[in-house]
C-alpha cells in the first residue's frame, strides 16, 4: 500500500437495502464505506433506518439486496456470530442475576468454552476494563459507568474487528450519559476498533464521531466529519436536523446560515426586515427568537445567538423592528 492508496474499509455497504413490506422501505439501497478505526455515527429521527442498518451489519436483520463488506470480506449471508462483529445494547441489557464475570463469559458458555477457559478470558477482559476486582459483582451492585464497561468487555470477548452500539447511552440520565460518552470515544481509540454507533442526538454524534451519516427515510443526507456537517449542511433536512441553523429563502435559493453568524443591523440597511419575538438568556450568549416581515411559514422565523457581551452592549426586546445581515461566504447553498 502507498500514500495513493486509501486505507481499506472496516465495513462497506454496497446498496443495501431493507424491505419490510409492500411500499415500506426501512434502507433504501445506501452505499456507505466506513474507515477502519474510526467513530462512525449514524444519526437521524426516529424511524429513519438507523437501527435496521446496524442490524443488517450485525447479521441480527436479513438483507432485501446489496452487500455488505468487513474488511473486504463478502459477510452478508454469514450468521451474526461468524461476521467479526458484536453489539452493545442499549442500557447495556446485562443479565441481573449473572456477575459481571458470568455476563462476559455469557457468549463462550454459548458456544460450549470449558467453565475454566471462558472465566479465565472473561477476567482477563474485565481487568482491561479496570473491574478485575469486581467480577464477583452483579450488574446491580455495580455504578452506571461500571456497568457500561463490564458490557463492553462482553462484547469483546468474542475479539471483533466492528463495534455495533444501538443508541447505548439513551436510558442514562444526562450527567452519566455524558461522561459515558467521553468513556466510549477514550475505549475506541485505546482499543483500535471501529465503532459504529447509532444515535437520534446530534449533539451526541457531534460530540463522539470522526464520521457521522446523517440519515432520513431510509437514505444517507450527508456523510462528514462533525465540523464539516455542522459548517457545510448539505440538504435543508440536515441544516434543520443538526440545529443552530437558519434556512433562508434568497434570490440564490434556499441557504443555511448559522444563528452565531447572523448581526442585527438598523431596520432598513439590508431588506430582511423583521421583527423580534423572543428572547431567551443563556449565560454566554443570548438567543433572540424573530420573525422576517411579511413570511408567516416556517421558514419566517428566525433564530440568532449573539453572545452576552454583545446583547450588554445593545440589548433588544420583543417587538423590536431590526434588518438580518450575514457575510456571504457565510450562507451556503442547500440542494433542491
Ligand atoms: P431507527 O432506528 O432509525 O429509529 P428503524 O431502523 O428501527 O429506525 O426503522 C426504520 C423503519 O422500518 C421504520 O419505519 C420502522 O417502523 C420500520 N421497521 C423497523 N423494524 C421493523 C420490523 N421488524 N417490521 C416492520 N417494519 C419495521
Ligand atoms: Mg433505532
Amino acid at each position: 500500500m502507498d500514500a495513493t492508496t486509501p486505507p481499506p474499509a472496516a465495513v462497506e455497504l454496497i446498496a443495501l437495502t431493507k424491505q419490510y413490506g409492500p411500499g415500506s422501505i426501512a434502507v433504501d439501497a445506501i452505499n456507505l464505506r466506513i474507515a477502519a478505526n474510526s467513530y462512525c455515527c449514524l444519526l437521524g429521527p426516529s424511524g429513519c433506518g438507523k437501527s435496521t442498518t446496524l442490524r443488517m451489519i450485525a447479521g441480527h436483520e436479513s438483507t432485501t439486496s446489496g452487500d455488505i463488506l468487513l474488511e473486504n470480506r463478502n459477510i452478508t449471508d454469514l450468521p451474526a456470530a461468524e461476521r467479526g462483529t458484536a453489539m452493545m445494547f442499549q442500557s447495556f441489557a446485562l443479565f441481573p442475576h449473572l456477575s459481571a464475570l458470568d455476563n462476559v463469559a455469557f457468549s463462550l458458555k454459548m458456544k460450549g468454552v470449558a467453565k475454566a477457559e471462558r472465566q479465565a478470558k472473561a477476567q482477563d477482559l474485565l481487568e482491561r476494563v479496570s473491574l478485575g476486582h469486581l467480577a464477583h459483582r452483579k450488574p446491580g451492585e455495580l455504578s452506571g459507568g461500571q456497568q457500561q464497561r463490564v458490557a463492553l468487555a462482553r462484547a469483546l470477548i468474542t475479539q471483533p474487528r466492528v463495534l455495533l452500539l444501538d443508541e447505548p447511552l439513551s436510558a442514562l440520565d444526562p450527567f452519566l450519559r455524558i461522561q459515558m460518552r467521553a468513556e466510549l470515544r477514550q475505549w475506541q481509540k485505546d482499543l483500535g476498533l471501529t465503532f459504529i454507533h447509532v444515535t437520534h442526538s446530534q449533539e451526541e454524534a457531534m460530540a463522539l464521531a470522526d464520521t457521522m451519516v446523517v440519515m432520513n427515510h431510509g437514505l444517507i443526507e450527508q456523510v462528514g466529519s462533525p465540523h464539516a456537517v455542522y459548517n457545510h449542511p448539505a440538504s435543508e433536512f440536515v441544516a434543520r436536523f443538526m440545529g443552530g441553523h437558519n434556512v433562508l429563502d434568497t434570490t440564490a435559493g434556499k441557504v443555511a446560515v448559522r444563528n452565531d453568524h447572523i448581526r442585527l443591523a438598523p431596520l432598513g440597511s439590508t431588506g430582511w426586515a423583521a421583527t423580534v419575538s423572543d428572547v431567551e438568556y443563556q449565560g454566554t450568549y443570548v438567543l433572540l427568537g424573530l420573525q422576517l416581515d411579511g413570511r408567516t411559514d416556517k421558514d419566517g422565523s428566525v433564530s440568532v445567538m449573539l453572545p452576552e457581551a454583545r446583547f450588554v452592549q445593545q440589548s433588544y426586546a420583543t417587538g423590536d423592528r431590526v434588518d438580518l445581515s450575514w457575510e456571504p461566504s457565510q450562507a451556503h447553498v442547500l440542494a433542491a
